[in-house]
């Protein structure tokens, strides 16, 4: 079985979750099988060598890319920084406000996590409408860092997140 195949046997639909209508992509059968979970890191880690070799930083996003994002860093010998919901780091912190699909929300970041000109990579474990992964790329470029790409798990193609993106977007999977 090849490596998306194996990751994609590992991803769990769940009707109606977190409401009704819903079907929710759980990614936690990929962290309960260690096959599963190498395959997704080995894929991110030739990922970003072949095309973002000088990548400085991962930025994970609360809460799902902070399960792969620090396993990715450590493999590629580089560091691992939050961006989080409002409230929860310590020090001096930028934050920015989005709008979710029923909500509003905001995200932030502490302020010496990144420098001028850093070069970042952000991760999270899914891509929908984009507007986590679009927030999170505002306070990354209020910081000043230089955005090199997103990676992602899955994609949901149909709700055209990537296009709201302003950097590409890298998926393993695409539902
Ligand atoms: P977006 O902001 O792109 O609309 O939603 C993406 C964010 O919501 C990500 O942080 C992701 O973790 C979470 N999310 C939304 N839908 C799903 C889903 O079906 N499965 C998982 N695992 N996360 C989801």
């Amino acid at each position: 079985v090849n490596r998306l195949d194996l990751i994609l046997q590992h991803v769990r639909n769940v009707p109606d979750f977190p409401v009704q209508g819903i079907v929710f992509k759980d990614i936690c059968p990929i962290l309960k099988e260690p096959k599963a979970l190498a395959a997704v890191i080995d894929l991110f880690e030739e990922h970003v060598r072949q095309k973002h070799p000088h990548t400085e930083l991962i930025v994970g996003l609360e809460a799902r890319g902070f399960l792969f994002g620090p396993l990715l860093a450590q493999r590629l010998g580089i560091g691992f920084i939050l961006v989080r919901k409002k409230g929860k780091l310590p020090g001096p912190t930028v934050s920015v406000g989005y709008t979710l699909e029923y909500a509003k929300a905001e995200a932030e970041i502490q302020a010496d996590a990144v420098q001028p000109g850093q070069k970042v990579l952000l991760i999270d474990d899914l891509l929908a409408t984009g507007g986590t992964l679009h927030a999170a790329c505002e306070l990354l470029k209020m910081q000043k860092a230089e955005i090199l790409g997103c990676l992602v798990v899955i994609e949901l193609k149909d709700l055209s997140g990537a296009e709201k993106l302003p950097v590409p977007v890298f998926s393993l999977l695409q539902c």
